[in-house]
Formats: C-alpha cells, sequence, structure tokens
C-alpha cells in the first residue's frame, strides 16, 4: 500500500521537468545520487503526529484563537550547530513567547526557523568581489561561502551534513523544551546575563515576576500542570533545494499520507512560488502544514490559485500565508488579498515577516534592516487585519540570541556604524536578542489594543 502512496509522488526527475527555480547546478549525477540514496535510508527527523499537533494548533491561528511566533536564523550555518547557538535561539523564542503570552493573554505557537534552513535563495546567481565573479553562495546546504571557485562549487555530500546537524540540532530543541529548561519557573533564569538596569531587561524581570505571583497562586490552589514545565516547539524552513525535500518524503505508516518530514513546517519562498512549479507541486502533495511567502506582487488571484492548489479541502491550519510586502507598501497592497481571501471563504492564517520587504545596504556595505521599518511594517499587519475583522495571526522574524549588530535601531540605537561590530550572517539581517524581546513587548501592546 505505501509504494503505492508513494508512486503516486513524482520522482526528482519529473519534479525537475516542471521548472524549478533557485536550484543549485550540481557537477556530478553520479555522486548526487548517491547522497540521496544516503538521504533516502535516513530515518525521519520529525514524525507524522507531530506534524499534525502543529497543524491543530495552526487551526486555530486560522480562527483567531493563537498567534504563531515563528523565528531564527535566515541561514543557520554548520558551523554553528552548537549547544550555546542553540540553546540562545530558544531562550530568545521563549522569552518573547512568554512576554506574548502573558502580556496579551493569547496562546503563542512556537515555531522555530532552525533544523533544516540551510538553503537560501538567491536575487543573483553570481557575487562579485573586487571584480571577481563566482557563483552565489547558496547556503551551507548547498556550497561554502568562502569566496573561492572549488567552495562555491555544490557539493552534494552537504546536503548529507545537513541532514545530521538538522537531527543534532532537534535533539537539542527536544531536550531543552521537555527536560525542564523550559520550565516556566525558570522564566527568571532566561533573563539572567542581561545587564542589571538596562530598561528592557528589567520590564522582563517585571513580567516574570508577575509571572512567578501566579504560578505561586496556582501551586497554592492545587494546580500544578505539565504545561507549565514544558513547551510544545517544533521545527519550520524553507522547502528550497528539491533534492533534499523529496528524498525525506516518506509515507506515514498510521495513513498512508505523505509527511516531508526533514521539518514540522515547510514554506515555500517568494521566489518559488510559481503555481505549475516544482516547489508548489512537491508540497501539495504532503500533509505537512505548510507555508506561502507572499511578496507585493502577488495578486489575490495568485492568492487563490495557491490557496486551492496547496490546499484544495480547505482544511483549517493546512495554509498558512506569510506576507512580506515592506513597510511601504503593507497598508496598500494587504488589504485586497485578505479581502478577496475571505470573501472566498478560504482558511488561511495570516502571518506577518516585516523583515524581507524592508533590507536594504547601508552606506557602510552592509545589508541591514531598520528595527523602525520593521516595527511600521507589523503595526501595518495589525492595522490592516485590524479594520477588515481579520486576524493578525503570527509574526515570522529573523532573529538570533546573541548580541549581533546586524539591523538598526531599537532601544541600543544601533546605527551603521555600530554594524561593524559583530555582524555574524552569511545572509539576511537578524534582529539581535534586546531587538527580538524589544519586538515582543511591542507586539504584545498590539494585540492587547
Ligand atoms: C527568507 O525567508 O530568508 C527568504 C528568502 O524569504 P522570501 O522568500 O520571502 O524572500
Ligand atoms: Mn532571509
Amino acid at each position: 500500500m505505501s509504494d503505492t502512496t508513494l508512486s503516486s509522488l513524482p520522482t526528482l526527475a519529473e519534479l525537475h521537468a516542471m521548472g524549478a527555480a533557485q536550484q543549485p547546478t550540481y557537477p556530478d549525477p553520479a555522486v548526487l545520487a548517491s547522497a540521496v540514496d544516503t538521504l533516502r535510508s535516513r530515518p525521519p527527523l520529525v514524525f507524522a503526529g507531530e506534524c499534525d499537533d502543529l497543524k491543530t494548533k495552526l487551526a486555530a491561528v486560522a480562527r483567531g484563537e493563537a498567534f504563531l511566533l515563528q523565528g531564527g536564523d535566515c541561514a543557520e550555518t554548520l558551523a554553528e550547530v552548537s549547544a550555546d547557538n542553540v540553546r540562545a535561539k530558544l531562550r530568545v523564542l521563549l522569552q518573547m513567547s512568554v512576554v506574548l503570552t502573558y502580556a496579551a493573554s493569547v496562546p503563542v505557537v512556537k515555531l522555530g526557523r532552525l533544523a533544516g534552513q540551510f538553503a537560501k535563495p538567491r536575487s543573483s546567481d553570481f557575487e562579485t568581489r573586487e571584480g571577481v565573479t563566482l557563483p552565489a553562495y547558496r547556503g551551507d546546504a548547498v556550497n561554502g561561502y568562502d569566496f573561492t571557485e572549488a567552495s562555491r562549487i555544490p557539493d552534494p555530500q552537504r546536503l548529507v551534513d545537513v541532514y545530521n546537524a538538522s537531527a543534532a540540532t532537534l535533539n537539542l530543541v527536544r531536550a531543552f523544551t521537555t527536560g525542564g529548561y523550559a520550565d516556566l519557573r525558570q522564566v527568571h533564569s532566561w533573563n539572567t546575563d542581561f545587564v542589571k538596569g538596562a530598561p528592557l531587561g528589567a520590564r522582563y524581570e517585571a513580567l516574570a515576576g508577575e509571572i512567578d505571583r501566579a504560578m505561586t497562586f496556582m501551586h497554592a490552589i492545587g494546580v500544578d500542570s505539565d504545561e507549565l514545565r514544558r513547551v510544545d516547539f517544533h521545527s519550520s524552513h524553507e522547502a528550497l533545494v528539491l533534492e533534499y525535500e523529496h528524498a525525506l518524503t516518506r509515507v506515514d505508516s498510521r495513513t498512508n499520507d505523505l509527511y516531508d518530514v526533514s521539518g514540522h513546517f515547510l514554506w515555500i519562498g517568494e521566489r518559488t512560488r510559481q503555481l505549475d512549479g516544482a516547489h508548489v507541486d512537491l508540497l501539495s502533495r504532503i500533509k505537512n502544514p505548510i507555508g506561502v511567502k507572499l511578496g507585493p506582487s502577488t495578486t489575490p488571484d495568485d492568492a487563490l490559485a495557491l490557496a486551492a492548489k496547496l490546499n484544495p479541502t480547505n482544511e483549517p491550519g493546512r495554509l498558512t500565508f506569510i506576507t512580506r510586502f515592506g513597510a511601504g507598501k503593507i497598508r496598500e497592497g494587504l488589504p485586497a488579498l485578505v479581502d478577496k481571501v475571505t470573501a472566498e471563504g478560504v482558511s488561511v492564517a495570516w502571518v506577518c515577516d516585516p523583515m524581507h520587504g524592508n533590507g536594504f545596504t547601508a552606506p557602510s556595505g552592509y545589508k541591514t534592516r531598520n528595527f523602525d521599518d520593521v516595527l511600521d511594517e507589523v503595526q501595518g499587519f495589525f492595522d490592516v487585519h485590524r479594520s477588515l475583522g481579520t486576524w493578525p495571526g503570527g509574526l515570522h522574524i529573523e532573529l538570533t540570541g546573541d548580541n549581533v549588530t546586524e539591523c538598526l535601531g531599537g532601544g541600543e540605537e544601533l546605527s551603521d556604524a555600530d554594524l561593524a561590530t559583530r555582524y555574524e550572517s552569511l545572509c539576511d539581517p537578524r534582529l539581535n536578542r534586546v531587538q527580538s524581546l524589544e519586538m515582543a513587548f511591542l507586539v504584545a501592546d498590539m494585540l492587547r489594543h
């Protein structure tokens, strides 16, 4: 039976024949085939039942009963798969989610942009530095960041390396989220290394103090739920390299349905959402909850056609639209999309990515984003949904738990001159820990009002 299900899946060759944007050109098909075979023999990274749980939670988001917090690096790197790095990302997401949950009294669905976010679409296939032109860096899943000819050649072994790195990351995430680190009684400890007296750290401390009192009260009256000791946390990444996602698409033995077991939630990027393209086809065949990024060129009919193809049964929680218009375009562009999708009775969760429409190159040469633009897009997103009576369902953010200097502004008022201090992203600039927490407080205010 499962063979029948699997045979309904197009082969990799068939997928490529549909037209697939943003794919590496591998030099040696035999080496590629061998890496894909290895991946096919590996166990799943996530389980179908976990994907279904997330889908149920996203259905609550679509109904306006929960808020999605999706965040992590623009591009994970193999070198940064360390306990410290993963813990720091998890910590900032937990802190943000506590702020959103407590300050806005809304359940928060926590979704990491991690354990698979290793492949990047690029606006140009090439990169030129000081007169030398080489193939663009496409993420550690594909080639190396070093600016040499050898490093930029796509290497299929990297797909296996990324699988292993994702397994290690997920293992750590599972341990942290269920093994005590995410216990709500730890709300203070997540904050201990914040500089004492820093206004944001103090604001968080005050909130954590309130949570403590609530917990003590609950304990006193005999409420001691498991929910206080662990959190549900799921993984997500852009489904980009067809070889990786196809090799990890498996038949669920419970239901005989196909799931992409490389992550709980997969999304299709702005550059690969062609209706008749391979990415839309592949994701239309799996049962995971999925997302599509929608930029300012998206027409209402595009959105409806994507929904019809990706969620023909209109299953709640299956489809999330992640809009990324840019602060200057969201108020004008978003209403028509939301209006038409809503009028047609299409069930989606609307989520705001305030990062990808707001990038620019600073005079220093760094790719950056302004905290105020990011915030303005989120505010525009809330304004549009509030005026249409629809639910602003969540945030999709590029962030890190470290004190990097990649985005301008925020409470620390980072300036162009500060960017060089600690700019570590190999791809897009991320909000640092302070900026992320600040964003959570500001969004909690938006949710409350
Ligand atoms: C991203 O999420 O890093 C990305 C490339 O986004 P988009 O597809 O929206 O440009
Ligand atoms: Mn990005």
